[in-house]
């Protein structure tokens, strides 16, 4: 009670005092966890609505394979009085909203919500009732080190329980950068989330605002702004993001990092050297035509690589540094750097073989775009399937008669010739598609709706007319789906949510939602590539599995590389 009558008695006198300049005080964690800023790191505070996430991972922990909830927001327990409406977590996240978390809260067993809090390195003094779980009580605190940790670790790391709410939250803190309460931000590729407290001693005078940005590559900024609220604070950190990327080794190099065998994930990997010269390797150096075997922790230098899968007796070269780490699952994570230019030859190689000038160069322009847009993968640019730019590097391109097994084709890889080069430059500086897909069936897609991220319009696409569909249907026998998902598939369907495209997957004992990608691989590894061409619009069952039905091939997100009719040659014809 003195406290607070002595708090008082401040924040009297402090009203008497002229506005202050806001003060921006910023703390980075680097992708190795060595945390720096120029105050200490290490004193505790409250973050507001930055602990929401984390409601959320207490709420997946005690509602196993739950969906994730729907609420509406009318503005009476919000910070906004208009009210938010409807809204799912993805978007809750985005916007903030405390109705929404309130109700999440409310859910969710006190004890959980403490232990989640305490674990994620938040102290919790008093009563955990809602409001003090999302942030309003002002009873919670955390340290800068264990904050920039906690949300290191909640980007990288999946849960134990529930991972799929997770993976809705990065959704809704892509959002928040994008289009939500962190949008002051202004750049692409990272995760963020907003929060605004009273200052101490000042309550409802004046607020603190609190912005905190992790990358992709897995570094994180948090702001405080004082005085200020979680908006301007984002809005502040912007330019110290943007000031950060634009002096890193990529953005000044133009080089692109790719992750290599994503869809196989190899277990080993032979690397040759098919260059004139020796290049850096393991212990020492490699000589023209000697090999090695990658491990993790091994950086190979710049030269034509051939490597060989002898899992899948897979080869394929590529011309690049490479960087060699542990994986998900325990394989091995091949990332090789090269010039943005060869990047694009392996993506037309994949893509367009013998492809039309005019279509190298609007694809060339779309994967410069991409890369514009930033990084999609936490330890590299791009990946090299579908998901981000099907990728081949200098061949060879691959028919997959089986899921594990390729044969080789012998095409020779073209690489961009320097007059390409300079179209591709020019028209990527156009607005234009960054995505593409063989065929969109007729039906194009938003970005928003097969990622969870990113637009939500689906641009039509000029020469496939609604109506001009190309079905497929696959037939999924129920054994080979108890392989790909670990457990006889009792329910499937496709179930959007929030405009998201969702395919859920239920077994004995686990139910998840999966995006299109992640459904696409399960299902690659045991019934092929093509098991799922695209974003299914129904799947039935059967007598003895599931059915699927589509149209297209590909995610169906921007420019369409489908059937080289009149239509498309007129159309890519124009773009010259
Ligand atoms: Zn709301
Ligand atoms: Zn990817
Ligand atoms: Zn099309």
């Amino acid at each position: 009670m003195k406290a607070m009558l002595a708090a008082a008695a401040a924040a009297s006198l402090l009203l008497a005092a002229p506005p202050r300049h806001p003060q921006l005080d910023t703390w980075r964690r680097d992708a190795a966890g060595t945390v720096s800023g120029a105050t200490s790191a290490d004193l505790a505070v409250a973050v507001g609505s930055l602990q929401k996430p984390f409601v959320a991972e207490a709420w997946a922990a005690t509602h196993l394979d739950a969906a994730t909830p729907r609420w509406h927001c009318d503005g009476r327990s919000c910070w906004r009085p208009s009210g938010h409406g409807t809204l799912g977590l993805a978007r809750a996240t985005a916007v903030s909203c405390n109705a929404f978390f309130l109700a999440l809260a409310a859910e969710t067993p006190p004890a959980a919500l403490r232990r989640t809090l305490e674990d994620d390195g938040f102290v919790v003094d008093g009563a955990m009732t809602p409001e003090a779980a999302i942030g309003l009580a002002g009873t919670v605190t955390i340290t800068p080190r264990r904050l920039l940790d906690a949300y290191a670790r909640l980007t990288r790391t999946p849960w134990l329980s529930g991972d799929g709410v997770r993976v809705e939250l990065l959704a809704g803190l892509r959002q928040a950068a994008g289009n939500g309460t962190a949008r002051g931000i202004g750049l692409r590729g990272y995760w963020a989330k907003t929060g605004t407290v009273d200052a101490p001693g000042r309550r409802g005078l004046e607020t603190i605002g609190w912005a905190l940005a992790v990358d992709d590559a897995g570094s994180s900024t948090l702001a405080r702004l004082s005085p200020g609220t979680g908006r301007q604070a984002a809005a502040a950190l912007g330019p110290v993001l943007g000031a950060r990327a634009a002096a890193s080794p990529a953005a000044t190099s133009g080089r692109v990092r790719v992750l290599m065998f994503e869809a196989l994930r190899p277990r080993a990997v032979r690397a040759t050297n098919g260059g004139s010269a020796p290049a850096t390797g393991p212990g020492g150096f490699v000589g023209p035509g000697a090999s090695a075997w990658l491990r993790p922790g091994d950086r190979l230098g710049e030269t034509l690589w051939e490597l060989r899968l002898p899992e899948s007796d897979l080869l394929r070269k590529v011309r690049a540094a490479l960087d060699v780490r542990t994986g998900d699952g325990g394989g091995l994570e091949v990332i090789a750097e090269m010039a943005t230019r060869e990047y694009v030859t392996g993506v037309l190689a994949a893509e367009l073989p013998g492809g039309a000038p005019s279509q190298r160069i609007a694809l060339g322009a779309a994967a410069l775009r991409l890369q514009a847009h930033g990084q999609r993968h936490a330890s590299a640019d791009f990946c090299d399937t579908t998901h981000c730019a099907w990728f081949i590097g200098r061949g060879p391109r691959l028919r997959w008669p089986s899921p594990r097994r390729a044969i080789a084709d012998d095409d020779a890889v073209r690489p961009v010739d320097d007059q390409e080069w300079a179209r591709m430059v020019e028209e990527s500086l156009r607005p234009g598609p960054m995505h593409w897909t063989s065929n969109c069936g007729g039906r194009p897609l938003s970005a928003w709706a097969v990622w969870g991220s990113g637009d939500r319009t689906a641009a039509s696409c000029p020469f496939h007319a609604a109506g001009a569909t190309r079905p497929w249907s696959r037939s999924w026998p129920d054994d080979a789906l108890a392989r790909a998902f670990g457990g006889r598939v009792t329910r499937f369907e496709v179930a959007p949510e929030d405009g998201v495209l969702r395919l859920l997957v239920e077994t004995p004992g686990a139910s998840r939602r999966l995006l299109y990608d992640d459904a696409h691989r399960a299902l690659a590894s045991v019934l092929g590539w093509d098991a799922l061409p695209s974003p299914p619009d129904r799947i039935t069952r059967t007598a003895n599995g599931f059915r699927a039905e589509g149209v297209g091939s590909g995610h169906r997100v921007g420019l369409c590389l489908g059937g080289a009719d009149a239509g498309q040659a007129a159309y890519l014809r124009g773009m010259e």
